[in-house]
């Protein structure tokens, strides 16, 4: 049964709010090893550990007949994954679903722009921190600049539209590049969010402390070149949305840090072990691998551990900087 029922009532926690947003992680893997992401060497998960293709189907179905009407495709570098087409094919036709969306690091949106367009997926988000080659490859260990920006450009070739970049912006790193970022986005009229780096995992390569950048720092930097204003826009998750007089581009801030917008939040997240995750700074979660394995095919009771999950959602997380990672797990695993 994919289809909402008619009666079937939304999914809400215990605070209220009606969780309508699922991001999916569908590989802990990826091509790149960004520093503020993961270490440089990373175990990934054997295969028996992670969701096949068709319980990922499976729990999607389950969440859209919950009333779940946007769906984000993430990772680790969810381009990387096997066969991803077939199953954003099948996610793309679920009745009910109003929007099927992917976050990818670029490198291989060149070869996959076209497909995934006529596979269904309706916006993309690319992930870009530097228009410097060299410094590219510093920050993402292994990435080469150019296959992404061929990427972007067949995305835009291929039909996206509103393709937004996300940059993380490091103090001493990348922070000399938020102008120009800015300036690429207005020339290749794209959207661009900036994310505060959050202490997700143990990274060895900075001190998180010291590179950290507060969106009102980064919102004053590029307000000082191009007026910016306020929107009301919003996803229900921790961006807000400003404009600028002269540009379509939005710009857009992430601020797990410096603002706390956790009574709007809309969304829960499932790794690609199969764990639900409630919120993306606490650990509480629930385990629907473990109902999917010793329930084959038993989608009613996939969808009930789901509406039980809702009452493990938190109030809210804290993110504190200087301090011991609260949150052992990596972006990677998370799905961001
Ligand atoms: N690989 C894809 C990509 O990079 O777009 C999708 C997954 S990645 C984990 C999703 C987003 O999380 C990226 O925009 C990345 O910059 C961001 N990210 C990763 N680690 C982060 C961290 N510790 N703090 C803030 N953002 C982070
Ligand atoms: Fe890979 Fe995305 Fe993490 Fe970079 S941010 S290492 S591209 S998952």
């Amino acid at each position: 049964m994919n289809a909402i029922a008619p009666g079937t009532p939304p999914l809400v926690d215990r605070f209220g709010r009606v969780v309508d947003y699922v991001r999916l992680s569908v590989t802990d893997r990826c091509d790149f090893r960004c520093v503020y992401c993961m270490a440089e060497d990373m175990e990934f998960l054997p295969r028996r550990e992670i969701l096949s293709l068709e319980e990922i189907l499976a729990a999607a179905e389950a969440f859209v007949a919950l009333g779940v009407g946007k769906i984000r495709l993430t990772g680790g570098e969810p381009l990387v994954r096997q066969n991803i087409l077939w199953l954003v094919e099948r996610i793309a036709r679920l009745p009910g679903l109003r929007e099927l969306t992917l976050t990818t690091n670029g490198s291989r949106l060149a070869k996959m722009a076209a497909p995934l367009r006529d596979a269904g997926i309706s916006r993309i988000n690319v992930s870009l921190d530097s228009l410097n080659p060299e410094r590219f490859h510093e920050l993402t260990r292994t990435g080469h600049l150019e296959d992404v920006l061929a990427g972007i450009a067949a995305a835009q070739r291929a039909g996206f539209r509103r393709l937004k970049l996300n940059a993380v912006i490091m103090r001493g790193r990348n922070d000399d590049e938020v102008l120009d970022l800015v300036g690429f986005a207005r020339d290749h009229g794209l959207d661009i969010s900036f994310i505060e780096e959050m202490p997700l995992g143990q990274i060895d390569e900075h001190d998180r402390a010291g590179t950290f950048l507060s969106s009102e720092q980064l919102r004053a930097i590029i307000d000082a070149r191009h007026t910016l204003t306020a929107t009301e826009e919003s996803t229900g998750g921790p961006s807000r949305y400003w404009r600028m007089a002269d540009s379509d581009t939005r710009v857009g801030f992430i601020s797990p840090h410096s603002h706390n917008f956790c009574h709007l939040c809309n969304r829960v997240r499932l790794t690609v072990e199969g764990r639900l995750l409630l919120c993306l700074g606490n650990e509480h979660s629930a385990d629907l691998r473990a109902v999917m394995r010793e329930h084959p095919g038993d989608a009613a009771g996939l969808r009930e551990a789901i509406r039980t999950a809702m009452d493990l959602k938190p109030e809210r997380h804290w993110f504190e900087l200087g301090t011991e990672p609260q949150i052992v797990r990596f972006m990677n695993m998370t799905g961001g």
